[in-house]
C-alpha cells in the first residue's frame, strides 16, 4: 500500500476550499478511486509527493513537459529572464523568436497569435473561423476534447468523459444547437452532417490524433478526407494540436501526416509547462484578427517574457533527433508492455502516435469513443493502483494517454514494464 498520509490530510483541507479539492477535474483522481497524490518536487523523469514517495512519471503536467521536470536549460534562461521582469503589456524580442520558430516549424501556420492556454486558443480560432466564413456551426467529434468553452463542452473527452459529463449544464441551448458531434474516424457521418448543414458549417475541428478518449490515432485517409470535404464546402479545417503539437513530432501531426488544416490550435508543449496556447494559420485568414483586422481576441498576460522562454527553450531543445530518441524509448515501453500482457493472457489495446501512448484494456481495436468506452475501466483502476504503489505515476483516467519525455532512462523503461506485469498478474486472477 501506498503511504500517503500527507497527502490524504492535505485533500481532507483542500476538499472545502476548492470544488473536489483542485483547480482542474482530473486531478481529484476519482475515476481509480484513489486520494489525489499531492506533489512537491520533480527533476527529469521524477516526482516526488508530500509524503516523500519517488514516481516515474509519464503524466508531464498532461504533456508540456516533453523535456521532463525542472530542465537545466529552461529553469536557467527562466531565473535570468524573471530578473529582468516578468510581464509588461508591451511586445518583447522574445515573442518575435518564438512566432518565427513556430512558424518554421508548423507547415499551416504562416500567423500566430499567442494565448495562455489551450482552451483560449480554440475558443479564439473557432471565432475566428465564424468571422471570417460568415458560418455559425461548427462540426466536432465525438471523444475529442478542446477545452471548455462553450461550443467545444458537447460529448467532448478528457474529464468530460472521465466523469461522464458529456453536455455540460450551463451551455445555453442556443449555443449547443450550432455543434454537430459525429463519431471519430467516420467519414460518411462527416459527408452526412455536411449534405444536411454544409451551407452553415464554419469549421471541422479535429484532434489530428486524438488524445482526449485515451490515444487514438486517425484511420488512414481520415484527415485527407476533411481537407477535401471542408476545402470543397467553403469551411475551414481546424486541427486542434494542443496535445499533439511538438509532440508527435518535430512539425506537429500537420507534418506527420502531411494534411495541412486552414488554422492550427496550440497549446502544452509550446509552453514547456508555463501557461501558453496559441492559434495560427493562413495569412489572409489571421489578417482577420484585431488589430489588423475586425475579429477581437486580447490576453493581458499573453506572449509573457516568461512563458516564451519556457516554450523557446523546450522547442530549440527538440531537434529531430531528441524525437527519434524518445520515440525509441517508448518502442521499447510498448514492446514489454506487450510481451507482458500476452504473458498473463490480458487483453490489451495499445495505440500509439510518437510519444502518446494509449492502453485500453479491450480486445477489439478502439477506433473511436466508442469502443474506447467498451474497455474494461475495473482493469483499468486495478493496472493504475498497482501502478502507483510500484512507483509510476500515470494519467488516472482511461480516457488519458501517457507521455514520454527526452528524461525517461532505460532503467526507468524497465521499471515500468516490470510494474506493469505486475497489474496485469492481478487483472489475470
Ligand atoms: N485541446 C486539446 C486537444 C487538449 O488536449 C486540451 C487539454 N488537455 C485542450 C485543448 C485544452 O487546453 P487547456 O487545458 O490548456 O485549456
Amino acid at each position: 500500500m501506498l503511504e500517503n498520509q500527507q497527502s490524504v490530510d492535505a485533500y481532507k483541507e483542500a476538499v472545502d476550499l476548492m470544488p473536489g479539492g483542485v483547480n482542474s477535474p482530473v486531478r481529484a483522481f476519482k475515476s481509480v478511486g484513489m486520494n489525489p497524490i499531492f506533489m512537491e518536487s520533480g527533476k527529469g523523469s521524477k516526482i516526488y509527493d508530500i509524503d516523500g514517495n519517488k514516481y516515474i512519471d509519464y503524466v508531464l503536467s498532461w504533456g508540456p513537459l516533453i523535456l521532463g521536470h525542472a530542465d537545466e536549460r529552461v529553469v536557467s534562461k527562466l531565473k535570468s529572464v524573471a530578473e529582468r521582469g516578468t510581464s509588461f503589456g508591451a511586445p518583447t524580442l522574445l515573442e518575435n523568436e518564438l512566432a518565427q520558430l513556430v512558424i518554421d516549424r508548423v507547415p499551416s501556420i504562416e500567423m500566430v497569435r499567442m494565448v495562455n492556454s489551450g482552451t483560449e486558443a480554440t475558443m479564439s480560432a473557432l471565432r475566428l473561423a465564424r468571422g471570417y466564413t460568415g458560418k455559425n456551426k461548427i462540426l466536432k467529434f465525438e471523444g475529442n476534447y478542446h477545452g471548455h468553452g462553450d461550443s467545444l463542452l458537447i460529448k467532448a473527452g478528457s474529464g468530460v468523459a472521465t466523469l461522464g459529463l458529456p453536455d455540460s449544464p450551463g451551455v445555453p441551448k442556443s449555443v449547443a444547437q450550432h455543434t454537430i458531434t459525429v463519431p471519430y474516424n467516420d467519414i460518411e457521418s462527416v459527408r452526412y452532417a455536411f449534405e444536411q448543414f454544409g451551407e452553415d458549417i464554419a469549421a471541422v475541428i479535429v484532434e489530428p490524433v486524438s488524445g482526449n478518449m485515451g490515444v487514438v490515432p486517425p484511420t488512414e485517409d481520415f484527415l485527407v478526407s476533411l481537407r477535401e470535404i471542408t476545402a470543397s464546402s467553403g469551411s475551414l479545417l481546424i486541427f486542434d494540436e494542443v496535445m499533439t503539437g511538438f509532440r508527435v513530432g518535430y512539425n506537429c501531426a500537420q507534418g506527420h501526416f502531411g494534411v495541412t488544416p486552414d488554422l492550427t490550435c496550440l497549446g502544452k508543449v509550446i509552453g514547456g509547462g508555463l501557461p501558453v496556447g496559441a492559434y495560427g494559420g493562413k495569412r489572409e485568414i489571421m489578417e482577420r484578427v484585431a488589430p489588423v483586422g475586425d475579429i477581437y481576441q486580447a490576453g493581458t498576460l499573453s506572449g509573457n517574457p516568461l512563458a516564451m522562454t519556457a516554450g523557446l527553450e523546450t522547442l530549440k531543445a527538440m531537434d529531430e533527433s531528441a524525437y527519434e530518441g524518445i520515440n525509441q524509448k517508448v518502442d521499447r515501453l510498448i514492446e514489454g508492455y506487450r510481451l507482458a500482457a500476452d504473458k498473463h493472457g490480458v487483453p490489451l489495446q495499445i495505440n500509439r502516435a510518437g510519444s502518446m501512448v494509449g492502453v485500453f484494456f479491450a480486445k477489439e481495436p478502439v477506433v473511436n469513443y466508442e469502443t474506447a468506452s467498451s474497455s474494461d475501466t475495473e482493469a483499468f483502476a486495478t493496472y493504475y493502483r498497482t501502478m502507483a504503489e510500484e512507483g509510476i505515476f500515470l494519467p488516472p483516467s482511461q480516457f488519458e494517454g501517457l507521455f514520454m519525455s527526452t528524461a525517461h532512462t532505460d532503467a526507468d523503461i524497465e521499471k515500468t514494464i516490470a510494474a506493469a506485469e505486475k497489474a496485469f498478474a492481478k487483472i489475470a486472477k
